[in-house]
């Protein structure tokens, strides 16, 4: 390693410093830690152990219990193999520690008996269970440590094929730790924050985290490493969201103007006091000069249409145009059918002028379904600025659509309004760029918003309006219970209700799903709801066709409907009652939670069945069963996959998190978050942070950092 200099190291400086470098990594040795994607000393010192043992206090023999799962740090006193009458091999081996003595058997891994030599120090992982008087564990974990000494051992994540030890990586951490020691390791969290927040220097941090001299030692330097890598991440998004801002002009729009009130006065309901409170963002964020740029998040059913066409209207009031935008075309017609009724009637005032120049708000369809003449009739009313709102794809703003005054933006959202589609709004506005509000029915909880969509703004809305009966939601395990279900719909299709039936989700390949449909259709036609009328619906039948048996199935024309998850957004059918998810366990919970929310939106009380071949429900089934509440549905969810999937779905990157956890760091992700602002709004380009600003580009992906080179 380079003694140059004398300077703190910096992150960059340890990213071109090799592993090799190292004694005691071997060309074999390199080779199979770059299998761990370890090649320099940067990735050595942030491969964090995965768990920390004190030797002292939690892993004795003596606290061991019988039945239950432990790790105890003992020492090989000796072992043997045999073979079984089976031929097969069985090793045994004798350990302890001061407090008492396991024995541990394994099968069939003959090489356990050249590892364990009397004399080694080793983590055992697994459950204990009493065996002939005497404690014993069965093929537990296996984690060899050497001949360390120190009060906290530190295990690392380790791979017996690579055939890296936890300790020969301690080993070299260790040893990397001491070529730094005398330089010391920069830190560019500016000092005043690291006070405020009580977060240790990152040199002590790094030490602290791989040799800690105890547990609280070792929780600080995580604390402290953890902050670093959510700050780093919340700092580009800041930054993105405040070049967005300073980039472009927006629109001043007036709030709270006639048009506004009369839609709000019509409405045959109070709006519920989150759709007031997040309308009220969205009228800051309209007055304000630069564009908004904000996520609205609220549950299937929670109102979000009403806050939507508020914000539209109140670009109409202003003289500007509206668009909304929906992901496909089936979804647009819906909205836009929605939106007329919902507008019916209302009239635009015009300023000025006498009270009876009132004239009808004008809203038009755009989707590629539209067509010859009507087509150049709403394109000519776009141009002109005689269209007030159009309702269409996304296509609406990369196509050649002019508008004479775009002045608010809805997009209605499954998945993220990327970058790109940002970036050809900016160029589609002329001087100013229009107001952007993003909807999302899938609720994600706020910490990971933060970061998931930490370059907007966000409102909630976290009520539903009163009056809604709640789904009751049921679990039938196995080909008999499924009956129940079925007894369930012929029972409510008696009334006069109607029911979804959705089919298996074979992610793999639509044909097999659609065949799949198909074999259900047929088997429930003739079978379990033999005499009723069924229909079916899924992604392979024509764009009439899904047209024809969905408008049977609203005009009351069907009473069962059986399909893929097509019907997974969007479908409005109040009269239907039931539903009955078959294979529920191949469904996401998020995916479970949008499909149950097609019933349960009329007066009539409404039922969901999760039905499973296997006779146990699977902890999403289960918290499916247990609430209706998206939001909380989307906390159990995160904590069920980790945040690795939504990370890696909603955005690729920001695999920078090894340590911070968005369930279990809320706090710190706010802090970060705080911290980011304040950094950022007294310095925007990070010109007196350049260890900071080095960090980003050397951390965080292209893509993350793409706005840092933008000129
Ligand atoms: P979302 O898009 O959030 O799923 P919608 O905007 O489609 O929900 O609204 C769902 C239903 O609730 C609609 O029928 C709508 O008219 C009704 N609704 C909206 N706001 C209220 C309210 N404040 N009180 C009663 N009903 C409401
Ligand atoms: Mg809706």
């Amino acid at each position: 390693m380079t003694a140059t200099g004398s300077e703190p190291i910096t992150l960059r400086e340890l990213a071109t410093i090799d592993v090799s470098r190292l004694r005691g990594v071997s060309e074999r040795k390199r080779t199979a830690l770059a299998a761990f994607d370890v090649e320099s000393v940067l990735d050595l010192l942030t491969t964090y152990p995965r768990r920390w043992v004190d030797r002292t206090r939690e892993a004795q023999v003596a606290d061991l219990v019988p039945g239950t799962e432990a790790l105890v740090l003992v020492e090989v006193r000796s072992v043997h193999k045999r073979l079984a009458r089976t031929r097969r091999a069985i090793v045994e081996a004798v350990v302890g520690d001061g407090t008492g003595r396991l024995r541990i058997v394994f099968f069939n891994q003959p090489w356990r008996e050249r590892q364990l030599q009397p004399g080694l120090q080793v983590a055992l992982f697994g459950k204990a269970d009493v065996f002939r008087g005497g404690l014993q564990m069965t093929n537990p974990v296996v984690d060899l440590i050497g001949d360390r000494t120190g009060r906290i051992v530190p295990i690392y994540p380790q791979s017996e094929k690579a055939q890296i030890t936890t300790w020969e990586l301690a080993g070299w951490v260790e040893s990397a730790l001491a070529r730094c020691a005398e330089r010391g390791i920069a830190d560019p969290v500016p000092v005043p924050v690291r006070r405020r927040l009580g977060l240790i220097d990152r040199d002590k941090a790094l030490r602290g985290i791989h040799l800690p001299e105890s547990i609280a030692e070792k929780d600080q330097a995580r604390r402290r490493l953890a902050f670093d890598e959510l700050l780093r991440v919340q700092l580009a998004l800041v930054m993105r969201k405040r070049a967005m801002e300073r980039d472009a002009v927006g629109i001043r729009h007036a709030v709270g103007g006639e048009l506004v009130r009369r839609f709000h006065d019509r409405l045959p309901f109070p709006l519920t006091a989150a759709q007031r409170r997040a309308i009220a963002e969205i009228d800051g964020d309209l007055t304000a000069p630069h564009p908004m740029h904000r996520l609205l998040q609220g549950d299937v059913g929670a109102g979000k249409t009403v806050v939507a066409v508020t914000a539209l209207l109140a670009a109409v009031e202003g003289g500007h145009q509206g668009a909304l935008m929906a992901p496909t075309e089936v979804l647009a017609e819906q909205h836009f059918a929605g939106v007329r009724e919902l507008l019916a009637g209302l009239e635009v005032p015009t300023r000025g002028e006498s009270l009876f120049t009132d004239r009808p708000l004008r809203v038009e369809l755009l989707t590629n379904r539209v067509g010859g003449a009507e087509r150049r009739r709403v394109l000519g009313g776009l141009a002109d600025g005689t269209v007030d709102l159009v309702i269409g794809t996304h296509a609406l703003i990369q196509e050649g659509v002019d508008f004479r005054s775009l002045g608010v933006v809805v997009v209605d959202e499954q998945h993220r309004f990327g970058v790109e589609q940002r970036a050809a709004l900016r160029e589609k506005a002329g001087e100013t760029v229009p107001d952007v509000l993003v909807m999302t029915a899938t609720p994600i909880p706020r910490t990971a918003a933060m970061t998931v969509y930490g370059d907007l703004d966000v409102s909630v809305l976290d009520e539903l309006p009163p009056g809604r009966t709640p789904i009751v939601t049921r679990w039938v395990g196995g080909p008999l219970l499924e009956g129940e279900a079925w007894a369930a719909v012929r029972e409510e299709v008696a009334t006069g209700r109607q029911a979804y039936v959705v089919c298996p989700l074979i992610e793999e390949s639509e044909k097999l799903e659609v065949a799949s449909a198909e074999e259900t259709y047929a088997r429930l036609s003739a079978g379990e709801l033999e005499g009723l009328r069924l229909g079916l619906l899924h992604g392979r039948l024509t764009p009439a066709d899904k047209d024809m048996t969905m408008e049977l199935f609203r005009s009351g024309g069907l009473d069962v409907l059986v399909a893929t998850t097509v019907i997974e957004v969007g479908v409005d059918v109040p009269n239907a009652t039931v539903m009955v998810i078959l294979d529920a366990d191949r469904f996401g919970i998020a995916q479970l939670h949008q499909l149950r929310g097609r019933v349960g939106r009329g007066a009539h009380e409404s039922q969901c069945w999760l039905v499973t071949a296997g006779s146990e429900a699977t902890p999403r089934v289960e918290a499916v069963v247990a609430s209706t509440d998206g939001f909380a549905l989307a906390e159990v969810d995160l904590e069920l996959r980790g945040e690795g999937t939504l990370m890696s779905t909603a955005q690729k990157g920001r695999s920078d998190l090894k340590l911070a956890s968005l369930r279990r760091d809320r706090e710190l992700v706010h802090l970060a978050r705080e911290a980011a602002f304040e950094i950022v709004d007294a310095d925007v380009n990070l010109d007196g942070h350049p260890l900071l600003l080095d960090e980003l580009q050397l951390l965080l992906t292209d893509d993350e950092t793409e706005f840092l080179t933008r000129s």
